[in-house]
């Protein structure tokens, strides 16, 4: 079995070491004996999405998501969209997230295009949402604790679109209403930074396995040993939560 990432804008949206959640999906793949392969997909890059099967952005400031939205909107938006109706599995984080939403409106008032595939909006607020979260997660059926690292001031709202967890800990969406992330089909946003995967190892194989059954149908992760991840992450839930 092969997987091929799509690594969407790497010279752009690349805040805080997102670039781990390429890192994590490989090494989890390959651990597997899955096969893997990144490709770079940038402004002006051709690409119809067809050949890939997981695809991720990650976070970037105001000016390099408005570089970003012209190029995704208008040359690369129909085939993405017609990519995630034939059920793509797409991560995207805080900046790259809000580009999968129908916009993102700065501090400035200017309203930054999103491709529209997500039921959502982001507003600038006036303070960052910076620190340490904890959400409650329930993504494909799956509950689980999930841990990461939020810094935006954009506020997210969802229209139909479902969150991808409760906030415990934190802001996520817009630190008003508990929601963190979004999911559509199989279209996963997040202010997650972290980076998530690595933090959260039961994220990473949902990605794997939604990827795989898409391509070559029903599958089977073989379990890995996630045991110092786990503990890790309790480790923090504890530390933030106590606090
Ligand atoms: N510019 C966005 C915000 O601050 C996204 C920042 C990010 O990707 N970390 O809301």
């Amino acid at each position: 079995m092969k997987l091929v990432i799509g690594h969407m804008y790497p010279d752009l949206l690349n805040l805080y070491g997102d670039l781990g959640n390429i890192l994590t999906l490989k090494r989890r793949s390959e651990w597997r004996n899955i096969e893997t392969e990144v490709k770079s997909i940038t402004v002006d890059s051709n690409t119809n999405f067809t050949d890939i099967d997981i695809l991720f952005l990650g976070g970037g400031s105001d000016r390099e998501q408005k570089i970003v939205s012209d190029d995704l909107t208008i040359k690369k938006g129909k085939n993405l969209k017609s990519a995630i109706e034939d059920g793509l599995t797409v991560l995207g984080i805080c900046g790259g997230y809000q580009l999968l939403g129908n916009y993102y409106q700065t501090s400035k008032g200017e309203k930054i295009e999103g491709v529209g595939v997500l039921d959502m909006w982001t507003v600038a607020g006036t303070k960052r949402m910076i620190g340490n979260v904890v959400i409650d997660a329930n993504i494909n059926e799956k509950n689980f604790k999930m841990v990461g690292f939020e810094n935006h001031s954009g506020k997210t709202y969802l229209g139909k679109s479902s969150p991808l967890g409760k906030v415990i800990i934190g802001r996520g969406n817009n630190g008003e209403d508990k929601t963190e992330g979004c999911i559509y089909k199989n279209v996963y946003g997040t202010y997650l930074h972290g980076p998530v995967l690595p933090k959260n190892p039961e994220f990473a194989d949902i990605l794997i396995e939604t990827a795989l059954k898409r391509k070559y149908g029903k599958v089977e992760l073989t379990p890995l040993d996630d045991s110092l991840e786990q503990q890790a992450k309790q480790s923090l839930i504890e530390r933030f939560v106590k606090k």
